[in-house]
């Protein structure tokens, strides 16, 4: 016991040491995202995110856009709490048979101009789910999806490469107040 404890006082940590915090990739991204969606909404973009059923991986990247790393809010993109508030809903995973009814009420409770991003394989057509008794499949079999990221889980990263896609073919009209 003592000798351990006598390691531990010298021994260095056993992390990856912290990224740098002025990620040019990550700043240049979120700003863009930002300024585009004030040129096209005239304010700020809001996220909802909604889980239909994932392992949960695809929510640890879709959190560490709110991290102190990423910390997208100060570049303008928020995650709200009610659909009500949305312009965007992220969704996740495959749509489980329990979740159908939940991704629709949410879908119907989203103010228009409205777009969805599936986020993830599984999202994409069920992923490593598909075909399960539980599964309806991926998101496009219960609401329309306007862009897919694929990954298992994706990158923040790229997330964040796909709402500025989405945003940058968001035609005008369809937002003008
Ligand atoms: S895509 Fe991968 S990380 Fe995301 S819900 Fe499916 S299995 Fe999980």
């Amino acid at each position: 016991m003592r000798k351990l404890l006598f390691q531990s006082l010298f021994r260095l940590p056993l992390t990856e040491p912290a990224p740098l915090p002025d990620d040019a990739a990550l700043r240049e991204l979120a700003t863009a995202v930002g300024d585009v969606a004030r040129r096209r909404l005239g304010r700020s973009l809001s996220i909802r995110e909604v889980d239909a059923g994932s392992c949960n991986g695809c929510e640890l990247e879709i959190h560490a856009l709110s991290n102190a790393y990423y910390d997208v809010e100060r570049f303008g993109l928020r995650f709200v709490a009610s659909p009500r508030h949305a312009d965007v809903l992220m969704v996740t995973g495959p749509v489980t048979k329990n979740m159908r009814e939940a991704l629709l009420r949410t879908y119907d409770a989203t103010p228009n101009p409205k777009w969805v991003v599936a986020v993830g394989d599984c999202a994409r057509d069920g992923g490593c789910f598909a075909g399960s008794y539980a599964v309806v499949g991926g998101v496009s079999e219960v609401i329309p999806v306007d862009l897919h990221i694929s990954g298992c889980p994706p990158a923040p990263l790229a997330m964040l490469r796909g709402l500025l896609a989405l945003l940058e073919h968001v035609d005008s009209a369809t937002v003008a107040p």
